[in-house]
């Protein structure tokens, strides 16, 4: 067994400890009051374990977010792991409640597990004494439940600099596998505007927005192939005042996910530039691509590699899998940095009130993550 990973093992109940204190600090993204004071839990357990560095990136609407630094700050490049402090769970929504090895509750598995096990990877590493020729940079935003438009901009500052990123995400259940795809995803609004009439006295006269959106839709579903990875989805439409009145109005919200970075553009266009079936409506789309896919290129198959290696010689068989849920891992690998994904705890029910993670896992989940980094930070070539 790797001394990582014997020192770990024998952490267990003080890396539990870290886990229940950040999902205490109940999270909801929309909450800032609550967000920040998440903050202030993982900056004092960064400081009791690591005592690095701390940069606070101030926010108004949001959570304010971390930059936690250890290792080689003067290093021209960087190892960066991101995470997020922030949940869908709205404070009291879901109890805190330990069966066995199992811990339930709000985030634990998306993604205050991964958080955990990263500043215990850090901490690890730290112990272990080593030499780092490479600055080991933990990110922590507080918005990417809802889209992280106000951490994106860090998100890919810091990924220019890195020559590697690590997601600790929630891992593939129920084995943990991790994530070597995930899917790029684009929202768009389409309103049509039609001319209305009555349905019965001038019925001719009219040009019905309704009907011209079945058309669309129909239109529309036929860029999904599920060969190549692309899927549309239309969860939203609205239209009509009442039924004896042709529409003058209906709206609808487009979906998109691909795997593929190529894609992108060519779905945009044929997205926004619509022409109408019906004679007198008008059609305008507005949205865009919000995240790139992260692709499974070589850089990434070769990462998975060295962590299955990792990982066999901790006595177990790592898996991977891909994943139609975009993370903030979409943004760094979608400017070309080698990014891999789903590194936090072996548990399960992400989003769902079943959430929850094996504690006996966490400190394989951590040396896991410490000796890849030190992987990449400690022997840079
Ligand atoms: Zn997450």
């Amino acid at each position: 067994m790797s001394e990582i990973l014997s020192y770990l093992k024998g952490q267990q109940d003080a890396i539990a400890e870290t886990l229940i204190n950040l999902t205490k600090a109940e999270s909801p993204s929309t909450n800032k009051d609550l967000v920040d004071r998440c903050g202030k839990v993982i900056r004092e357990e960064f400081e009791r374990l690591i005592g690095g560095s701390v940069e606070v990136i101030e926010k108004t609407e949001v959570g304010n977010q971390y930059k936690f630094g250890y290792g080689n700050e003067s290093a021209k490049d960087q190892v960066l792991i991101i995470g997020h402090l922030d949940t869908v769970w709205d404070e009291g929504a879901l109890k805190i409640m330990q069966e066995g090895n199992t811990l339930y509750g709000p985030g634990v598995f998306d993604m205050k597990g991964g958080l955990t096990i990263t500043l215990w990877a850090i901490k690890a590493i730290k112990d272990a004494n080593l030499k780092i020729n490479r600055n080991i940079t933990f990110l922590v935003t507080t918005d990417e439940e809802i889209g992280s438009e106000h951490s994106k901009e860090i998100i890919l500052q810091e990924a220019k600099k890195s020559v590697v990123v690590f997601i600790p995400e929630s891992s593939i259940a129920p084995d943990g596998s991790v994530k070597t795809e995930r899917k790029g995803t684009g929202h768009f609004s389409m309103k049509i505007e039609g001319i209305s009439a009555h349905a019965g006295i001038n019925a001719w006269e009219g040009a019905s927005a309704i009907e011209e959106m079945a058309h669309q839709i129909l239109d529309l579903k036929k860029l999904a192939n599920r060969k190549e990875g692309i899927s549309i989805n239309i969860g939203l439409i609205n239209g009509g005042t009442r039924a004896n009145v042709i529409a003058k109005e209906a709206t609808a919200e487009i979906d998109v996910r691909f795997t593929k970075k190529a894609h992108a553009e060519k779905l945009t266009q044929k997205i926004i530039k619509r022409p109408t079936f019906i004679k007198g409506t008008k059609i305008e789309v507005t949205g865009k691509i919000e995240r790139y896919p992260l692709e499974r290129t070589k850089q990434v198959i070769k990462l998975y590699k060295d962590l299955k290696k990792i990982a066999a010689s901790h006595g177990y068989e790592l898996g991977e899998g891909s994943t139609g849920g975009a993370s903030d891992g979409n943004f760094t690998a979608g400017i070309g940095i080698p990014t891999i994904d789903g590194l936090g705890p072996v548990g399960d029910g992400a989003h769902s009130e079943d959430e929850h993670v094996d504690l006996t896992n966490l400190p394989y989940r951590a040396a896991l993550l410490a000796e890849i980094i030190l992987k990449y930070a400690a022997n840079p070539n």
